[in-house]
């Protein structure tokens, strides 16, 4: 959810250089760009409504060497130029970009007018920069103006704030991440690696309620709330740009879609030690909760069926954004697995704390190294997919699965025959995805293109799938599409199926095959279009999707087609699949 960048140092080319490195956060959902450089003794800013895609770099290049931008995923005020981000105090001498929500702000707005301050848009950021104001008359001091400011204010937030007079950039954090990046001729600070990954390797990592000062030559890391130091350690990224762009695919998630070739494998190669004690853990606790938001609550929910059919092992699973109220069945003794693609899904973090207040373990199953719910969890395991930069989550769904049914297996002491299991699944993975099979699914998605409505069945582990084939063909399509288990169809959404609306079956050959071939059988007696996705043809099917057999896997295998199905839709409706409207990448807000 929104972008933010700052940098200050030598260079003077921080305006070009923030607009560049805003184009690399796009990724994470936006409506609105903005820019403040320093320029003398006051700020210049420049924002407007839109893509920053379109915008040259080559333009903000005038002698800058401290400058902040935003891309801003509108939450208070409508999506308009005034509202956009950067906002400015009213001498210009201060500028704020900012990510999250002050629930405070209409009384902190009233209380500053009241002291006459004039506001120029609808937000809540626009008080940070006045409320500082307001301080430094105070404390004639910039940092410590924003940390009274900190206190004042309830809330998620991530913000940055640029002083001209001092030539200082400072980050506060409460909630929403920030990520400092070590460069030879000065600091970048964004809220995500790849906004400055092509002039820094070097990473520390701002903590909630910290704060991070720096004029470009010195950095000091200090708590929002004592001006006590904080000592960071650098932590060099291990992965390469290439990883991070789009390389031959014109979309990253037809580029990430392919990436499950050796994702999946990758996100098997765990330490088998660590593994074993996560077993451990779930095996001697009393209730194991599984929560994620979105695509990765349907890897939670697939997982209740990995540990029923391969560890006998009862768990639960609750969407992260529910979870509120399972506190009553919270104990010392329970434990809480929180599966997160970005490790920020603010929903997610509330569960942890929810658990935490319990005195409950938390196990965190991630892909972003280092990001908040990776370092707060009690034990964390990193999927290793590599970075996801598609809105529409895919190959971190099928490493958390991958993660998850590794778990299942060592639960059961059948750790090495998990892995095996798959590993084969990777490898036919790997085989399936060829350029003629991609063809085929394009060719599909040809066919019903201009179809009004989709509907996906499964059952057992591909009922979460047909739930989330349902979210990825939403989310980048926008065809209206609904997942069923296969056996509720009789029990209403049957009354929906006309004469040649599309029907996608996930199957597989186990023990609930019959079962949905007959579901199957039943949409197509209604005029149902059916896409069969399985193993094995039937003549139920309109047109048939081949995976690979892949057993108690089946259900990493089958959502894969699915992803490429709603990716060609997209393409073919002439849909940006990367950016998806009022969609964001890392749900900071709850
Ligand atoms: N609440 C702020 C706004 O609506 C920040 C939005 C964001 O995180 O992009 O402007």
């Amino acid at each position: 959810m929104c972008g933010i960048f700052g940098y200050v140092g030598k260079r003077n080319d921080a305006g070009s250089l923030v607009i560049d490195g805003l184009k690399n956060l796009e990724y994470r959902g936006y409506d609105s760009w903005g820019i403040a450089c320093k320029t003398d003794s006051k700020v210049s800013i420049e924002k407007d409504i839109g893509k920053i895609s379109s915008i040259k770099s080559e333009d903000f290049s005038s002698n800058c060497s401290l400058a902040i931008g935003h891309t801003r995923w509108a939450t208070h005020g409508g999506v308009t130029p005034q509202n956009a981000h950067p906002h400015a105090n009213g001498t210009e001498t201060i500028a704020v970009v900012h990510n999250g929500i002050l629930e405070n702000y209409q009384q902190l707005r009233r209380d500053l007018e009241s002291k006459g301050h004039e506001f120029k848009s609808e937000t809540d950021t626009e008080i940070i920069p006045h409320m500082i104001e307001e301080y430094m008359k105070e404390t004639g001091d910039f940092t410590s103006a924003i940390k009274k400011s900190c206190e004042a204010f309830e809330g998620r937030f991530a913000f940055l704030a640029l002083h001209t007079e001092s030539n200082t950039l400072v980050a506060a954090r409460r909630g929403s991440p920030l990520i400092i990046g070590v460069g030879e001729d000065g600091y970048f600070i964004a809220s995500d690696i790849p906004a400055f990954m092509n002039h820094s390797r070097l990473v520390q990592y701002l903590d909630d309620g910290e704060m991070v000062v720096t004029d470009g030559e010195s950095i000091l890391f200090s708590s929002l709330k004592t001006d006590e130091e904080i000592q960071k350690r650098e932590i060099e990224i291990t992965w390469s740009v290439e990883e991070a762009q789009k390389g031959e695919y014109e979309h990253f998630m037809l580029k990430e879609i392919m990436d499950q070739k050796d994702s999946i494998a990758r996100a098997v190669n765990q330490n088998e030690e660590q593994i074993e004690t996560l077993a451990d853990a779930i095996r001697n606790a009393k209730g194991t909760f599984l929560v994620g938001c979105g695509t990765a609550a349907k890897a939670c929910m697939a997982s209740e069926y990995f540990f029923s059919v391969i560890s006998q092992k009862h768990v639960n699973f609750a969407p992260a954004s529910e979870f509120k109220l399972y506190h009553h069945f919270l104990r010392p003794e329970s434990l809480l697995i929180v599966v997160s693609q970005s490790g920020e899904t603010a929903d997610v973090l509330e569960a942890m704390q929810i658990a935490k207040s319990k005195g409950s373990k938390v196990l965190a199953i991630v892909n972003v190294e280092g990001s908040t719910i990776d370092r707060e969890a009690d034990y964390s395991l990193l999927i290793n997919a590599g970075p996801e930069r598609a809105v529409a989550s895919t190959k971190a769904l099928t490493g958390h699965m991958a993660v998850l049914m590794l778990i299942a297996y060592a639960l059961d002491g059948k750790l090495k025959e998990g892995r095996k299991v798959l590993l084969e699944t990777a490898s036919e993975i790997n085989d399936m995805l060829n350029p003629r099979y991609v063809d085929f699914v394009e060719s599909v998605a040809e066919r019903i293109q201009d179809q009004k409505d989709l509907f996906i069945i499964g059952k057992s582990w591909n009922y979460p799938m047909a739930l989330e084939s349902a979210i990825k063909i939403q989310e980048v399509s926008y065809v209206h599409a609904e997942g069923f288990a296969g056996g509720e169809l009789k029990h209403g959404p049957i009354a929906l199926i006309e004469e040649g609306t599309p029907c996608i079956a996930l199957m597989g050959d186990d023990e609930v095959k019959n079962d949905i071939i007959s579901n199957a059988i039943e949409l197509k007696a209604r005029g149902g279009f059916i896409i069969g996705i399985a193993p094995e043809n039937n003549e139920s099917f309109d047109v048939w999707i081949k995976v690979p057999e892949a057993g108690t896997a089946q259900a990493l295998v089958n959502i894969i087609p699915v992803q490429a199905l709603a990716y060609f839709l997209a393409v073919k409706r002439g849909k940006d699949p990367d950016m998806p409207r009022n969609l964001a990448k890392s749900v900071t807000v709850k």
